[in-house]
């Protein structure tokens, strides 16, 4: 039997588990609850029971498990040392050492779950063929990851391409704080939270008629599907909204030059509609090079993270 990799996504709620042949095969994937209790102390030996478990009932022998990585859902150093992930509420943690530990002494890496789900994306995913790549994930929040020469750019503090908190608004007062403190963050624009309250504002500050005004709780979805379908009110906001995404990827575009923009997550389920909003916005903005960059969707959904930490071990062998 040729060796097998573990990929593990860690989340608040649920860890993502897959066993992976080095040629990107998924043997198997699963998923176990997140134990939160006692600061978090079952986190990892759960995760490695788990892995030991699904290696022998999947008919392949633990000796085969060649390695494992792990993506964290907060800044983790190269060492593996984790200051402290909020959304678990564990504090000054190594589950690389941990893990590694409870696994017989493999060698186990690990990352940021944005990075590891832009190498996944990269290695199997939508941005297979192209090794400089700028992946970004519209969800609750704006995750990004960049991919230059197939491999992570996790910068000097685990902060490279965290582009959800570029201040992009500068035009006027925003009136409400970012959760990272600041004020006009491309997240509280372009995510799907973002698109959702620039959706309220747009009514609030107009009487004009939209059918999103017949929706209570509007979401991101409600606005890209009623913008498809003709309504003028959610067009400008989707349009807004993709502006300032637009421009932000013109500035990476200038720091990092990539091939591709990925881009993943709940709102990119809107697919074309939203792609060329984008490339409308972006095309503009990159005037010292007539080739633009591609954007593209994701395409591995929540299955990216395990994807890409399992490439990040094969990458370390
Ligand atoms: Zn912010």
């Amino acid at each position: 039997m040729s060796k097998i990799y573990a990929g593990v996504d860690l989340g608040g709620t649920t860890a993502k588990l897959g066993l992976f042949k080095k040629d990107g095969t998924l043997i198997t994937k699963w998923e176990i609850p997140t134990r939160k209790e006692e600061g978090g102390k079952y986190v990892c030996p759960d995760i490695a029971e788990s892995i030991k478990k699904k290696t022998e009932e999947t008919g392949l022998a633990l000796s085969d498990l060649a390695g494992a990585g792990i993506g964290v859902p907060g800044p983790i150093r190269p060492d593996g040392y984790v200051e402290v992930i909020v959304n678990i509420g564990i504090r000054d943690w190594n589950p690389v050492k941990e893990l590694s530990g409870l696994l017989g002494g493999i060698p186990v890496k690990g990352e940021n779950d944005a990075n590891i789900a832009a190498l996944g994306e990269v290695w199997q995913g939508g941005g297979k063929g192209y090794e400089d790549v700028v992946a970004v994930t519209l969800g609750t929040g704006i995750g990004g990851g960049v991919i230059l020469g197939g491999r992570i750019v996790p910068g000097s503090k685990g902060m490279g391409g965290e582009i959800g908190h570029m201040v992009m608004d500068w035009d006027w007062p925003e009136p409400e704080a970012c959760n990272c403190g600041n004020r006009g963050c491309l997240e509280q624009i372009a995510s799907a939270t973002g698109v959702a309250r620039i959706a309220r504002r747009f009514m609030r500050e107009s009487d004009r008629a939209s059918s999103l005004r017949d929706i209570s709780g509007v979401t991101a979805k409600d606005v890209f599907d009623a913008a498809k379908a003709g309504d003028t009110l959610a067009q400008e906001v989707a349009d807004y909204c993709m502006m300032y995404l637009g421009r932000a990827l013109a500035y990476v575009s200038q720091v990092v030059d990539p091939q591709v923009f990925l881009i993943g997550g709940g709102v990119s389920k809107a697919g074309q509609y939203l792609l060329d909003l984008l490339q409308k916005h972006y095309d503009p903005l990159i005037v010292l090079t007539k080739e633009k960059a591609k954007l593209k969707l994701a395409t591995l959904g929540n299955d990216a993270g395990i994807y890409g930490a399992a490439k990040m071990i094969i990458d370390e062998r």
